[in-house]
């Protein structure tokens, strides 16, 4: 029986392509089209966007973002046996799904958003995963050229994206994220709504990139969030020595005995710069 967009029901799509889950690409894929659609709708209204969709695999998530009225989706899939699932949602959806078929990590979002922005919207692999949304924090131009990024992480991850000060989570990631975005857990997503399912629950994580964050040297701040917490145990006036330490503390009018995990993002903002 055809799923509602009328297309094939996805357990049939990787078996048609012979599309076995690899450890290697991190692929957990979703087949459950209530879950995929309900994470498609996050990121509404999506009838104006462009929505850029990370590893779409056997097309789950690709598939709720069209019938979710997406005006395009740019879907960037590493694994070439995905190419040709991919293609039938393509002449299903006329016009509104490009493939690409190349590495996520080599590919320039601001190209792909031809001067306006788009949404990123992805299932993503876990092993590559923190890296992209590093280099979307990190992203040079400001504000950038993504308006929203609705991502699934392991709930771990997902939880030092959005760490506050004085939490156990709270790390380099809360404070880069922190700095450049809005952040916050949507829901978890149970292991058993994966196949094959993972060792951990996920959750879906939306960042919103802030329009005016603190102007901030970011090699600095990387420089000093690592040095802090490198040696989060320990009081800042040790664990910054190398940076300047107590001096260096005293002049950005922050008690020297604190430690890292108490600091604010605006704090670390005005350490990196004192630096
Ligand atoms: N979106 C699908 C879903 O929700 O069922 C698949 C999600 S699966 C967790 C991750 C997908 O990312 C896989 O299809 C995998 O082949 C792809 N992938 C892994 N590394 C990638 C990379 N560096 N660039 C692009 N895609 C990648």
């Amino acid at each position: 029986m055809p799923s509602p967009d009328g297309l094939p029901p996805l357990r049939d799509v990787i078996e048609a392509h012979g599309l076995a889950p690899k450890k290697s690409l991190g692929q957990n894929f979703l087949l459950d089209l209530n879950l995929t659609g309900r994470i498609a709708r996050q990121a509404l209204p999506l009838g104006e966007a462009t929505v850029v969709e990370v590893g779409p695999g056997p097309g789950g998530l690709t598939r709720a973002l069209l019938a979710e009225g997406a005006k395009k989706v740019v879907a960037i899939e590493k694994d070439p046996r995905c190419i040709a699932a991919l293609e039938e949602i393509a002449a299903h959806y006329p016009g509104r799904l490009e493939i690409i078929s190349a590495d996520a990590l080599t590919v320039d979002l601001s190209e792909l958003a031809k001067g306006g922005t788009v949404k990123i919207v992805a299932n993503l692999p876990y092993n590559v995963g923190t890296q992209l949304l590093l280099d979307w924090l990190t992203a040079e131009e400001w504000p950038p050229a993504w308006e929203s990024l609705t991502l699934m992480f392991q709930k771990e991850v997902a939880q030092r994206i959005v760490a506050a000060p004085g939490s156990n989570h709270y790390g380099r990631l809360s404070v880069l994220a922190g700095w450049r975005a809005r952040a916050a857990i949507l829901f978890d997503v149970s292991p058993a709504a994966f196949t094959p399912p993972p060792k951990v629950t996920s959750s879906i994580v939306q960042l919103v990139p802030r329009e005016a964050p603190m102007p901030a040297a970011l090699p600095k701040l990387e420089t000093v969030t690592a040095a802090a917490f490198g040696q989060r145990r320990k009081m800042l006036r040790q664990s910054l020595k190398a940076l300047g330490g107590e001096a260096l503390l005293t002049r950005v009018g922050i008690d020297p005995q604190r430690r890292a995990e108490t600091l604010s993002v605006d704090e670390f903002v005005r350490l990196a710069n004192a630096s």
